[in-house]
This record gives structure tokens, C-alpha cells and sequence, in this order.
């Protein structure tokens, strides 16, 4: 049996007691002792906030997606060792797969969204700047900045891996060091993990830290820039939430809790369609993964009442192949809880359960186990009695049990859904798109997330119970009422979003991005001759000008062949409502704005990859004349590559210095010779 340790201040630290026991979820043998004693929480805190959130908040959000893509990497390089101590929780290979690779995945995921959606920088821009004076001189941007505290993590025990890294992500991502404290029961994985994580030295000291055991005073020592993200039950996020210090210093909390979660039949999925068939599948897979010990499991299986007898005797058949037994054998398909305490737990909640449900399976043969040693439960499906009875809408069973529902008629199905009182995600079965969205629209307010399957995605769903890191996890109510992952929206908070108001120079200063309204420097050659490195933002370019003839408009037509009657149809254009005459086409003026601004030959710009945010703004008439405003707005390094990205601020103006369009040229900048991996001046 292992003593746990946990990790704080820079050190590993081992309690003087023994502390709690856990088990082995199979065997029942004691795996490893948990005790917080002796940790001086207040010292934690100040620690994380001291020394890991300066190092973490000296980067900038590419440096730190790329921490999170080598941690990512190292854990899937060392995740044997992992696997070898999953089996304790009574996971399979297939269960740790999205315990453990599911985890590396989330700090994946999100390398790759910080580094392609956030900039090279400290601070990030939320929206357009607001232009709050008539002359342009007074502007304002919400700007979001990585806040001084700690993110501390309370995770539940089922997924000890892929809980504590999709809490991670997000905040090391936004530059908050974390505390993670594991659930008892399965602390000696996240431990382990934890472990890999230090020995890697990837991430600077103070950014991560552990808890096992009790958290003891800690919430005593949070404040106003600290954050709490919870996983568990309802009851225990709801004594956290109303902690008197996180209260009374408004400490951000998180909760993402227990739900009852559904899947919905819908009425045209008859037994025979192939979305009948999926839908038999994903409730005995909800049923069966992790033991059911997942908190987007489906609990309460909704069938129109014309086809409940159909649906439940092909879940229990369904589930009658599922092999029950030793997690550590290939074959099997079910292991067991991960304790008996949660095995019981479990039972009682189907004894509860059954005050308004009938039984329609709930035994199987174990194989190769001592079920009485280990956390074994069988499979357990029931049928309300009551479809209504408000038992079987609250009741969580945590462990391999649904309930079958039913309804007569959408309407009825999303009623029901909706008693669950707010739940992470409820999927719903229909070749019908109709009905499809008048039940998805019907459930939307009481779910974080909505899994419509049809035949057409069979081998292309990514699975009721899979939250991913771009899409939201959460839900309103009884799930807690938290968000997390949802890509770049689980940063939200880890940030503080500041308004600030002021000129456009100091904004642009501010931001780190060119304002508009601020000082232009026209006056440093052509910008398209200077690499990424010499490229100051505001440097700009005043193009000579170029009158618009019918003549180019009729070329244009010809050779891409738009024949638009607004360009093309003098008579159908002098009644356009919006026109009044014939005019060039946007493309055109977009063509030849780049005709006017380019720099034709080569030189560090190597290529222009897009354009972002056009709007054609007003007509351009034959006979007008147009003149480009080019301004460098943005830079990203790419670390490594050779270049950076710079987006130009394009701003085609007529005679009467109207904008006609507006626009973000995106290029691809060299750095000068020798400069981040810039090949050597060529003598
Ligand atoms: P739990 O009993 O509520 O415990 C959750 C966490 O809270 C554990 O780390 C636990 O630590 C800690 N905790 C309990 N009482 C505490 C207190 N007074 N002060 C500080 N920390 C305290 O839940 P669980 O049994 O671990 O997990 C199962 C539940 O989690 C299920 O209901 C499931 O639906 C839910 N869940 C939800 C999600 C989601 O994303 N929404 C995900 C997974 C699980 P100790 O273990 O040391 O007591």
C-alpha cells in the first residue's frame, strides 16, 4: 500500500498519518493511504500565486500552448504506467483510454486552439473596439488578461486523468497556475499522473500543485482573483458554492455536477430504422462504459409509449453481450465501480428508483471475479411505472442503471426532459429533421449539450457521453450551472475582461494591436520591403490612385465571367433600389486595391492567405477614383517558421475620401535573414 503524497511548494510532501484507505476496485486489497496532514494550505496558495502565476503569466498564449502540447505529448509517451493503475479503479482498457489518452487529448486540443485562435501575446481582444467619440479620438475594447490568483481544482473520483487535465488546460492556457485535489477514492492515479507531469519539467515551478487528501482551511485563503472548479455530486457542489469566504470575497466558482441525463426515441425511429438501432446501442454502451460511472451517462431512456416493450428487449439483449468481470482482461467489457462504498451508494439509489420503476434486467454472470470482493454491479435497466414520478427525475444511480420512460407525442418527450431539472446533454434519435430540432429547440434551455443522431452520421457521432474540448461541458440547474472546455471559452475564467476607454494610440499600445483612429507612419517606405521584425504596427501605406472605368468593369466581367446585371445591365441597374447605375463589382475593387498596394517584387512578404472582416461599404461608380490606406494591424510570430503573420488594415477610399471597403489583408511575413529560423542572407 502506498502513502500518498501530495505536491505543494516546490516539493513533494508525505503526511505523518496514515490517513484514509482505499482499496482496490476488484480485489478489495488496500492500494493506497490519502492524508493531507501537515500541509500548510495558506503557504499553498501564496506559492501558486507568488511563483507560479508570474512564471505562467510571463508567457505569452503560444508559449503556453506550447507547454500544454509537449505535456500532452509526454503523458501519451508515459501512459503505460498509468493504464497498469487504472485497473485498481475497476476501469477496463477502454475505460482508461478515455480516462488517460482522453485527457492528453484535452491538453492537445488545446495547444492547437491556442496557438491557431489566440494571439503570440499577454492580452486578448474580446469584439471590435468601440468608437465612442463622433471625431474617432476616443475609443474603448474589452480586453481580456490572465488574473492574479490560483485556479484550485476538486475533482470527483471517476475520471481521475481526464478530470483534473481538462481543468488544466484552459487555465494554464490563460496563465493561472492550478491546485489539483483528487477524490479520494482514485487520488492514487491522479497522484501518479501528477508525478509525471513534475518529473517532466515542462512547466515552471509553482504553475501545478497537489492536494491529496482534505483540503482542510484552503478556501479560508482564496480571494477575489482565485477560481474553484468543482466535479461531483449536487449535494457537495452546493455546500462548497455557499462557502462563507467564497461568498463573501466573490471567489469565482465552477460547478459542473451530477445529472440525469437522457436519451430520447424519437417518434419516427420505429423499431426496423437504423436510428432505432443506434439508439439500443448508445444506451447499453452509456450503460456499460466506466461501469456507468460517468456523469454525461445516460440515466433516463425516453421511448414513445407504443415502443417501450421493443426498445427493452433490445437494450437487454444488447446488454446480455456485454461480458461482466476482471477490467484487466481484454475480453471483458465491464469492470467494475470503483468502490464498494460506491457500490452501495449505487444500490440504494436503484432501491430508491424502484418505489416507481419495474426491473427489467439487473443480473449477469461476473466472470473471473469474486463480485462479493470487488464492486461489482450488474447492469440495471427499469421501467417507470409513473413517467412523472419525481424519483425517477432526480435519482442519480452512479453506476451501470437507466431507467425507461415514456411519452406519448414530442411535446411530452421534451416535458420529461426537462424534469431533470437542468442536465450536461441529452441525444436524441430521428430521421425525421423535423422533429429532430422541434425537440432539440424544445430541450435546449435545460441542457449544456445536444446530440442529435440519424443514420447518416452512424460511423461519424462522436458518442452521447463524450464531452470534447472545442464544445461546451456543462449545464444549467441541477448539472451545477457551470461551463468548461467549449474551446476558447473555457478561459473566460481565467480571465479578467477589463473595458478600457481611452485615445486609439494607447489602446493600440494596450492591446497590442493597431486601433482605428490611431497614428498611421506613412513615412518608412513601402511596408511590403520590411521583414517581420523591422514591421512596426501603425506602419502604413498611402497608395497613389486609380480611376474605375466601364471599360474595367466589362474587362472584369468578361474574364471571370460575373455578368451581374448591377454590373453589367444599365437599365435593370438604374432601378436597383441600391444601386441607381451601373457599378463595379467588390471584387473588382478589391482587385484593384491590391493593384495599388502591393510591392511587386519579392521581398519578405511571401503570400497572402486571406482576407478577413470585408464589407463593400458604399458603390463604386465608373469615373470614381480609389485610394488604399494600408496599415500594419496585427503581427504573430510563428515561432520557428521563418515568418510571421501580419494582417494589414485595408481601407479603400473614393474622390470624396468615402470608404467603399474595408478589410484585413492577411500575409505571411519573412523575419530577417537568421531570425527564428529565417534562412541566412545569401551572400
Ligand atoms: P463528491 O462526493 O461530491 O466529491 C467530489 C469532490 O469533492 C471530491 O474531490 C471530494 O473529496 C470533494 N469533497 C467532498 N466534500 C468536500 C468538502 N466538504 N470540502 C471539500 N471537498 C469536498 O462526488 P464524487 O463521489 O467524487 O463523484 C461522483 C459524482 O460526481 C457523481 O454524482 C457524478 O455525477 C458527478 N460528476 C460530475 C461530472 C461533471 O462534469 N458534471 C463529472 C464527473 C462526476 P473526497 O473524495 O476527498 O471526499
Amino acid at each position: 500500500m502506498r502513502i500518498l503524497e501530495s505536491h505543494v511548494q516546490g516539493t513533494w510532501h508525505a503526511p505523518s498519518v496514515e490517513g484514509i484507505v482505499t482499496r482496490h476496485a476488484v480485489t478489495g486489497r488496500p492500494v493506497a493511504a490519502v492524508s493531507s496532514d501537515g500541509i500548510d494550505f495558506g503557504a499553498t496558495v501564496t506559492y501558486a500565486r507568488d511563483v507560479g502565476g508570474p512564471a505562467l503569466r510571463s508567457t505569452t498564449f503560444h508559449e503556453r500552448a506550447a507547454l500544454l502540447k509537449a505535456l500532452g505529448q509526454h503523458l501519451l509517451a508515459e501512459k503505460e504506467g498509468l493504464y497498469a493503475l487504472s485497473t485498481a479503479t475497476g476501469a477496463t482498457r477502454n475505460d482508461s483510454w478515455i480516462d488517460i489518452e482522453g485527457g492528453a487529448g484535452v491538453l492537445l486540443g488545446y495547444a492547437s486552439k491556442g496557438r491557431r485562435e489566440l494571439p503570440d501575446g499577454q492580452v486578448l481582444l474580446e469584439g471590435e473596439p468601440e468608437v465612442l467619440a463622433r471625431d474617432g479620438s476616443f475609443i474603448a475594447a474589452h480586453v481580456a488578461t490572465a488574473r492574479h490568483g490560483v485556479a484550485v481544482q476538486v475533482n470527483a473520483y471517476n475520471f481521475p486523468c481526464w478530470g483534473p487535465l481538462e481543468k488544466l488546460a484552459p487555465a494554464l492556457l490563460a496563465g493561472m497556475p492550478t491546485i489539483i485535489k483528487p477524490a479520494t477514492p482514485t487520488a492514487f492515479l491522479t497522484e501518479a499522473l501528477v508525478r509525471c507531469i513534475v518529473e517532466s519539467g515542462i512547466l515552471p515551478d509553482g504553475a501545478l500543485q497537489l492536494v491529496c487528501g482534505s483540503i482542510g482551511d484552503l478556501f479560508d485563503h482564496l480571494g477575489g482573483q482565485d477560481h474553484v472548479g468543482f466535479t461531483g455530486s449536487a449535494a457537495t457542489a452546493a455546500a462548497l458554492r455557499a462557502h462563507p469566504n467564497l461568498v463573501g470575497r466573490s471567489v469565482r466558482f465552477n460547478a459542473e455536477a451530477d445529472s440525469l441525463n437522457a436519451a430520447i426515441l424519437g417518434p419516427s425511429a420505429i423499431p426496423g430504422t437504423t436510428e432505432f438501432d443506434l439508439f439500443v446501442a448508445e444506451v447499453a454502451r452509456e450503460m456499460t462504459v466506466k461501469a456507468g460511472q460517468k456523469c454525461t451517462a445516460i440515466r433516463r431512456v425516453l421511448v414513445p409509449a407504443v415502443h417501450v416493450d421493443a426498445a427493452a428487449e433490445a437494450i437487454a439483449t444488447t446488454l446480455s453481450g456485454t461480458r461482466v468481470g476482471d477490467p484487466a482482461d481484454e475480453a471483458t467489457g465491464m469492470g467494475s465501480l470503483v468502490g464498494t462504498t460506491q457500490r452501495d451508494e449505487a444500490a440504494a439509489a436503484i432501491a430508491a428508483l424502484r418505489t416507481a420503476a419495474s426491473v427489467v434486467v439487473d443480473s449477469c454472470t461476473f466472470h473471473d471475479v469474486d463480485p462479493t470482493a470487488g464492486a461489482f454491479l450488474a447492469p440495471t435497466l427499469l421501467l417507470a411505472t409513473d413517467s412523472e414520478a419525481p424519483v425517477v427525475h432526480a435519482t442519480e444511480a452512479f453506476g451501470p442503471v437507466a431507467t425507461l420512460v415514456t411519452y406519448d407525442g414530442p411535446d411530452e418527450a421534451v416535458r420529461l426532459a426537462g424534469l431533470g431539472g437542468g442536465s450536461l446533454v441529452a441525444s436524441i434519435y430521428s430521421g425525421d429533421p423535423d422533429e429532430a430540432a422541434t425537440i432539440a429547440l424544445g430541450i435546449a434551455a435545460h441542457h449544456g449539450r445536444v446530440h442529435i443522431v440519424d443514420a447518416s452520421v452512424t460511423s461519424t457521432s462522436t458518442g452521447h457521453g463524450s464531452p470534447l474540448p472545442m464544445l461546451l461541458h456543462g449545464g444549467p440547474g441541477r448539472a451545477g450551472g457551470g461551463e468548461e472546455m467549449g474551446g476558447l471559452r473555457g478561459l473566460r475564467q481565467h480571465l479578467q475582461t477589463t473595458a478600457f476607454q481611452g485615445s486609439p494610440d494607447v489602446l493600440t499600445r494596450i492591446v497590442g494591436q493597431w486601433m482605428p483612429g490611431a497614428t498611421r507612419h506613412a513615412d518608412r517606405g513601402h511596408p511590403f520591403k520590411l521583414h517581420f521584425d523591422d514591421l512596426e504596427l501603425g506602419t502604413a501605406l498611402r497608395t497613389g490612385s486609380r480611376t474605375v472605368s466601364i471599360a474595367d468593369i466589362e474587362a472584369f466581367a468578361e474574364s471571370t465571367g460575373d455578368h451581374f446585371y448591377a454590373h453589367m445591365d444599365e437599365k435593370a441597374a438604374a432601378a436597383s433600389p441600391i444601386f441607381g447605375g451601373r457599378v463595379a463589382h467588390g471584387y473588382l475593387v478589391l482587385s484593384l486595391a491590391a493593384g495599388l498596394f502591393v510591392w511587386p517584387d519579392p521581398g519578405p512578404v511571401l503570400a497572402n492567405y486571406g482576407i478577413d472582416r470585408c464589407r463593400f461599404a458604399k458603390p463604386t461608380y465608373p469615373g470614381d477614383t480609389l485610394t488604399v490606406w494600408l496599415t500594419a494591424k496585427r503581427k504573430t510570430l510563428r515561432a520557428g517558421a521563418g515568418y510571421g503573420e501580419v494582417a494589414w488594415d485595408a481601407q479603400v477610399v473614393n474622390q470624396d475620401d468615402e470608404v467603399v471597403a474595408a478589410y484585413d489583408v492577411l500575409t505571411m511575413v519573412a523575419n530577417r535573414p537568421g531570425l527564428n529560423g529565417a534562412p541566412d542572407e545569401v551572400a
